[in-house]
């Protein structure tokens, strides 16, 4: 098979599995998005939509064409698929898709994560993916209140939870993420303590939470401005801390504002070793090539991001093209802003040498005066090696993220 190589030879920024920063000379993380979903929930804002006629079948030859143009500029250390929901591709369209891959010499990454709902996991399905080195399932659960799951539009119960839970483990993953989302309308603290309760008693080895956000063009937002409802802030922040107390409780190690897991054996490691490695390049501004529509890869620099919309995407694959609808290569400062804004939502901030050797630039100097802002709000701490948000700040981390932008001047 044909392997065309898509950017320029040169080494690409990523993380080695502790999380500090690296070059290699092939892109080591691989994000693929799939843009189906059953039904679409109250909240999203993501490229997604119902899949009619044979438009799974397209799309995956369509992505078969866009695996082969990066191949052989690509050797995953990573590979995460996300959606919309990637468990609602059919098993043999799945094991198409796989095999390919395979071919391609892209399978064999230390971390291979595939997001599902839990309406549309099967046994035979986890099955497939544990054969073809998937060892990472994140499971889309968000509440285990069935009023709330209503509310949000999710299509599975909370009885779908736990059947996929033990499919899951019964296929052999040792490695599952629960996502739970709070601040949901409707929401009391109650029912947030029962939801964290019984999702921790599962004992999942990597938790990711998300706070509604309110996206326009979303159901959600046209009933807050509706005034059906008011954001209550300060419930908010009860429920986060609530969070916290609650995952170090049940021995999680937060390591990114959203984000906790397990860490096995005694020794102080960077990352906690269930830590999610694909994020954590996202985080330190490492390459990673993003395939499917709406997909973006931010590859030495330079940001594309692909058609979202499925048959614009598929048209232009089929027609020999990359489905590329948007290019920028980011001037050296702005890439390091999003660098520093990306890095601080981890737990560790940013070491100075890491960040240093990623930009080139001394976050110390070039970004003291918001440093100093950030220190004298409470915000932030700095010691001899790095710059850190506090608790609070992680709390805050948008407020803190928006000063260390650089944006780049307009043409
Ligand atoms: S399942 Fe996920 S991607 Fe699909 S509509 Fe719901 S939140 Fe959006």
């Amino acid at each position: 098979m044909a392997v065309r190589p898509c950017e320029s030879p040169g080494p690409a920024p990523a993380t080695r599995p502790d999380g500090s920063v690296t070059w290699e000379p092939q892109v080591r993380h691989l994000y693929v998005h799939v843009p189906f979903c059953a039904h679409k929930c109250e909240y999203c804002a993501f490229y997604s939509e119902v899949p009619r006629g044979d438009l799974m079948e397209r799309y995956v030859k369509a992505l078969g064409r866009e695996l082969e143009r990066v191949a052989a500029d690509l050797r995953p250390r990573t590979i995460f698929f996300g959606g919309g929901t990637p468990s609602l591709l059919p098993l043999r369209l799945w094991e198409r898709l796989l095999r390919q891959m395979d071919r391609l010499h892209l399978l064999g990454a230390a971390e291979f994560t595939i997001e599902c709902n839990p309406a549309t996991v099967s046994a035979d399905k986890a099955r497939l993916f544990r054969d073809f080195g998937v060892n990472r399932v994140s499971l889309g659960v968000q509440s285990l209140d069935e009023a709330l799951l209503e509310r949000l539009g999710r299509i599975h119960s909370r009885r779908q939870v736990f059947e996929s839970w033990e499919t899951l483990r019964a296929a052999g993953f040792e490695h599952l993420n629960l996502d739970l989302m709070f601040a949901i309308p409707g929401q009391t603290l109650a029912v947030w303590r029962a939801t964290l309760r019984e999702a921790l008693a599962l004992g999942s080895e990597h938790l990711s939470t998300y706070e509604v956000i309110y996206e326009e063009d979303t159901p959600l937002f046209a009933q807050l401005r509706a005034g059906r409802f008011e954001v209550d802030e300060d419930l908010a922040c009860a429920m986060y801390d609530e969070l916290l107390e609650a995952a170090a409780a049940a021995g999680y190690r937060q390591y990114e504002v959203a984000n906790f897991a397990r860490h096995d054996g005694p020794s102080e490691t960077p990352l906690p070793t269930h830590a999610c490695r694909h994020n954590v390049n996202y985080w330190r501004g490492g390459s990673f090539y993003g395939l499917g529509p709406s997909a973006t890869s931010y590859v030495r620099g330079v940001r594309t991001r692909n058609a979202a919309n499925t048959l614009r995407y598929c048209a232009a694959l089929e027609t020999g093209r990359r489905a590329v609808e948007f290019r920028e290569a980011l001037p050296p400062l702005a890439r390091a802003g999003e660098a520093a804004a990306f890095g601080v939502r981890m737990v560790r901030g940013w070491p100075f040498a890491d960040f240093t050797r990623l930009t080139g630039f001394d976050l110390r100097r070039e970004w003291a005066e918001d440093l100093a802002w950030l220190v004298a709000r409470g915000l932030g701490e700095i010691s001899p090696e790095a710059f850190r948000l506090t608790r609070r700040g992680l709390r805050f981390a948008d407020l803190a993220a928006e000063r260390l932008l650089r944006p780049a001047p307009p043409d």
